[in-house]
Formats: C-alpha cells, sequence, structure tokens
C-alpha cells in the first residue's frame, strides 16, 4: 500500500493505517477516502497530499519537532 504527504504540513496518510482522527479505518486507500476528507493535522484537501511510494515507513520524518 501507499502513503501520502501533505504539501502543506507534511502529514502523512499511511494507507495501512488509515487516520483514525477522521475516522478512517486502517487499510483505507488513498482513493477511496471520502472527497470532502481533510488533512487531520491542518484540514488541507486531499488535493494538496502527494503520493510518497511504496516503501517502508521510515521514523525519521517524524524526528523534527
Ligand atoms: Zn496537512
Amino acid at each position: 500500500m501507499a502513503r501520502w504527504v501533505c504539501s502543506v504540513c507534511d502529514y502523512e496518510y499511511v494507507e495501512e493505517a488509515g487516520d483514525p482522527a477522521t475516522g478512517i479505518p486502517p487499510g483505507t486507500p488513498f482513493e477511496d477516502l471520502p472527497g470532502d476528507w481533510r488533512c487531520s493535522r491542518c484540514s488541507a484537501g486531499k488535493e494538496a497530499f502527494v503520493r510518497a511510494g511504496e516503501e517502508e515507513v521510515e521514523m525519521n520524518d517524524e524526528d523534527y519537532l
């Protein structure tokens, strides 16, 4: 499955994990998210997300704070 990254805030939507904050169950493809789904961090629309690829999720990106 793929990862999608918000181009506004770098929030990462991981299809395997879904997005519990917005009620999206694990395993939901990005394409199947509701049309009005928004980034749970910055409320950007789906059009703000770019596909990040199929590789394993690395934790490095989480350490910027
Ligand atoms: Zn965002």
